[in-house]
């Protein structure tokens, strides 16, 4: 493993911790990867967070090889296929946080109940339809769902977050969550007013220079 490698790696350790803290993974539940100069580097596969160690990250090239003897997540397809596809995208979270997935569970999308869904990327966070954990179809539903996005919804499982680096993916995560809780504590109460398309635009325009969100609908 070279410098900046090992320099990946203790990333990844710092935001699955930071997760943790968060409380939006709990045990083995949720996995991140990041880009490298020859491939992804992942966390490895049914670890939790506190017996992970940068050591303990698992290389994989874009063909699915991972280094010998070690076990990269269930769900390296959809972190291949997500890098693969966007080449904005540098680093992915995936978590099974409480709110993300409640509303995922009954199969419903965050619509723009709230001006900051503008930074997952555009007027809604899609879910994406069941498929079982680990499979290649639960990486092409993925895929679908984070088109012009920054985050996507996975039907009765969690959310999936995307940045340009590890600690943009974590903040996109961590707002995605959010807004979940929100959106779901005003369910409780009756039906949100939805943002217009026109309320959005202005939204859009408004972020630009606004803290270090790469807001581009
Ligand atoms: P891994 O421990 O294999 O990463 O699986 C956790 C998970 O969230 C599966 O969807
Ligand atoms: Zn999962």
């Amino acid at each position: 493993m070279n410098d900046s490698d090992k320099q990946l790696s203790a990333q990844l350790l710092h935001i699955s911790q930071q997760l943790a803290l968060a409380g939006l993974n709990k045990g083995t539940s949720g996995n991140v990867t990041v880009r490298t100069s020859h491939g992804f580097l992942v966390t490895p596969s049914g670890v939790p967070v506190e017996a992970l160690s940068a050591d303990g990250m698992v290389h994989m090239q874009w063909d699915g090889n991972a280094e010998p003897n070690k076990k990269p997540s269930s769900e390296w397809r959809f972190h291949r296929d997500i890098l693969q596809a966007r080449d904005d995208v540098n680093a992915v979270v995936h978590t099974h946080s409480m709110f993300a997935t409640t509303l995922a569970c009954l199969h419903r999308e965050i619509p723009a109940f709230h001006y900051m869904i503008a930074v997952a990327g555009g007027v809604n966070i899609r879910c994406a339809p069941y498929a079982l954990f680990g499979s290649q179809a639960l990486s092409d539903v993925a895929l679908i769902a984070l088109q012009g996005r920054k985050a996507c919804l996975l039907a009765n499982h969690g959310m999936i977050a995307l940045g340009r680096d590890l600690v943009e993916a974590f903040s996109i995560a961590v707002e995605v969550e959010n807004l979940a809780e929100q959106y779901w504590r005003a369910l409780q109460l009756g039906t949100p007013y939805i943002l217009s398309e026109t309320e959005m635009r202005a939204v859009f325009a408004q972020f630009k220079g606004y803290g270090s969100w790469a807001i581009e609908p």
